[in-house]
């Protein structure tokens, strides 16, 4: 390979890298934490509403006294527009994870790309809730500049995690709640699913939780009721 050539493989490597690497900021702010008074963390829960696991998570919140933040996907938000009403109605904050979560791709995506997914889920979240989002978060947390730009321009801050138990994928509850443990500090931001995956039974992702909120209490955590901490 040239000189050149080399240099430009670089160069490009430069630019597709970080639109690889679970919250980067080097194409803009990402929060990952923020200032907490105490042991406080925030409670995030992506990727719903699922009226397969959303009663029952809302249920659960709602015994424990905790406020979350769910960042939800556009299409189940027009599928589903009443489980989204009840997470306002019960003191949640409901924010935008892109219309159609095409998390495989969505680090490549173009300007026009990024802008429409993003605009099309605050547009359902206004419909189905009366309110506009101001935070957003990218699929499987990647994003490119274009993905940057397009949020900015729709006035919402990008939102990371600090912690997960990387549930989009493996569920077993033990192992979730262990991982989370682990990567638990004050200020800290929890990533939990709210996903029906396959071989998943109606409300299991509500035992995962219960048993987190449970732990976090045991280890002396609070959830915050801060719900834009993680946009500061
Ligand atoms: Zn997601």
């Amino acid at each position: 390979m040239s000189r050149a050539r080399h240099l430009q493989a670089c160069a490009g490597w430069m630019l597709v890298l970080p639109a690889l690497i679970r919250n980067c900021t080097w194409f803009g702010r990402v929060e990952k934490s923020f200032t907490a008074s105490g042991r406080e963390l925030l409670l995030t829960v992506d990727d719903g509403p699922d009226p397969r696991q959303t009663p029952q998570i809302l249920d659960t919140l709602a015994k424990a006294q905790v406020r979350a933040v769910f960042f939800v996907i556009g299409k189940n938000v027009e599928a589903h527009p009443s489980l989204c009403r009840r997470m306002v109605e019960e003191g949640h904050s409901v924010q935008n994870h892109t219309f159609s979560h095409p998390s495989a791709t969505f680090w490549a995506a173009g300007p026009r790309r990024a802008m429409e997914e993003i605009e099309s889920c605050s547009v359902a979240i206004q419909k189905a809730t009366g309110r506009m989002p101001l935070q957003f978060r990218a699929p499987v947390g990647m994003a490119n500049p274009f993905v940057h730009l397009a949020a900015e321009s729709c006035g919402l801050k990008m939102t990371g995690w600090s912690t997960t138990g990387h549930d989009g994928i493996a569920h077993d509850p033990g192992r979730v709640v262990h991982r989370i443990r682990q990567g638990a500090t004050p200020g800290g931001i929890v990533l939990l699913h709210e996903s029906h995956l396959r071989g998943m039974r109606p409300g299991e992702r509500a035992c995962t939780l219960s048993t987190l909120l449970n732990t976090l209490k045991g280890d002396g955590y609070i959830f915050t009721d801060r719900l834009d901490a993680g946009s500061a």
